[in-house]
């Protein structure tokens, strides 16, 4: 943490107790938040910042969306859980609404989006036996090199960050590394045939939002139909309208076997995460075979319907679209020797900072945070950029300001 930002006694205060009584499992920005409201969020001091990372893309609708908080309300005051033991009038709502929406005849609804991954891994494997006829405990899943589906052991254990990997060990089998963007690797590693499926984000968020060549998703979508393995798409970050499209795979006509959400599902507003393929695939798993007990509670599916419709509705592809351009132009345009790489889709954006000092990314930080803007590093020297999709153009130009004053920072 930078020496020279002094905090207030009620900032100090909260941290505080996190540090005493949580696990310190994350670093987070020194700034203790109260309250938000589309693209502003309040310290404990009041002082508002533009909130720049979205809760990782969760809160693509705008804090506190007030349609998705009445669902929200007025559905916990009727009916928040049953299990799956018992049916409830709304998780047939919610699937029929989400598999229109999508375009698949199933969905698979779980909380986090780590429990989606975890979904898609099981139903792949059992499509390989059942469907494709891989030899028993021979099935093999695809995934690329920097990927990051989350922190579950099996999900870990195909991970290429020394950070989520050490000391955890040992790890699940069954996964074959390969590198990003790179269809040649692809198309030999899917030469075994044991192989069931192939997993990727159609951008690796945390890994500094790599966006891959265009037309890779498309290919690498045919590869794996050509060779009858499953194409699956963890758009948990990337989907819901956040590079300018509903789906990331949207930009290259793609359709992916296995479609993960979660995230941006509910607005922000509860775990709500979500696993959607056709009949071939999802009625491979029967009754007592998987699950949840908060997965499909009426709570998350009510919300979750509004906070789709709100998207569609109030056209965020399209503002994420135009806002993304805007910001990258008014990046672009920035004068500094210290940024070094401006990339991105839609409002998921990254700039990468060239410094001798490997610091330099998180004082850039603690510099945007005291001109009222919130971001964080990731992987040292990547910073994203993804605020709410409700950002307007006149927002955006004066975060374009305050990122273009912080650089003096340096
Ligand atoms: N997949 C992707 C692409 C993600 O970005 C994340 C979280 O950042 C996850 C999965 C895991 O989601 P959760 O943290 O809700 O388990």
């Amino acid at each position: 943490m930078s020496a020279t930002i002094s905090l207030t006694e009620k900032t100090t205060y909260y941290i505080t107790l996190e540090e005493k009584y949580g696990a310190h499992n994350y670093h987070p920005i020194p700034v203790v938040l109260n309250r938000g409201k589309g693209v502003f969020v309040w310290d404990v001091d009041d002082k508002r910042y533009y909130d720049f990372l979205s809760g990782y893309s969760a809160v693509n609708q705008g804090h506190c969306h007030p349609r998705i908080i009445n669902a929200l309300i007025s559905q916990a005051q009727q009916l928040t859980l049953t299990s799956r033991a018992f049916h409830n009038n709304i998780l047939g709502e919610f699937e029929a609404f989400i598999t229109a929406y999508f375009g698949y005849d199933k969905v698979l609804p779980m909380n986090t989006g780590v429990e989606a991954v975890e979904t898609a891994l099981k139903l792949c494997r059992r499509w390989g036996y059942k469907v494709k006829g891989i030899p028993e405990n021979k099935a093999k899943i695809i995934v690329c090199a920097h990927n990051f589906h989350g922190r579950t052991l099996s999900v870990i254990s195909f991970s290429t960050d020394t950070s989520s990997t050490k000391q955890f060990g040992p790890f699940t089998p069954g996964f074959e590394i390969i590198p990003y963007n790179n269809l040649a690797a692809l198309d030999t590693a899917l030469q075994d045939k044991n192989v069931a499926g192939f997993l990727v984000e159609p951008i690796q968020g945390e890994a500094g939002v790599a966006v891959p060549d265009e037309g890779y998703l498309k290919k690498a979508k045919e590869l794996c139909a050509e060779n009858n393995v499953l194409f699956i798409a963890d758009e948990i970050q990337t989907g819901l309208c956040r590079t300018g499209k509903l789906l990331c795979c949207d930009h290259d006509g793609v359709t992916p076997d296995i479609l993960l959400l979660g995230k941006a599902l509910s607005g922000g507003a509860l775990p709500v995460s979500a696993v959607l393929a056709n009949d071939e695939i999802m009625l491979t798993i029967q009754p007592g075979e998987h699950g949840s007990t908060y997965g499909g509670n009426p709570l998350a599916c009510k919300v979750a319907i509004e906070a789709l419709l709100v998207l569609k509705e109030e056209k965020m592809a399209e503002n994420a679209e135009q806002m993304g351009i805007l910001l990258r132009t008014a990046l672009k345009k920035i004068n500094s020797p210290h940024i070094h790489t401006i990339r991105g889709k839609g409002l998921l954006n990254a700039i990468v900072i060239q410094h001798t000092d490997a610091d330099a990314a998180w004082r850039l930080c603690m510099e945007l945070k005291e001109n009222g803007l919130l971001a964080k590093p990731t992987h040292g020297d990547k910073i994203r950029f993804a605020p709410p999709l409700v950002i307007t153009a006149e927002q955006i130009k004066e975060c374009a300001g305050i990122i273009e004053k912080s650089l003096a920072v340096f």
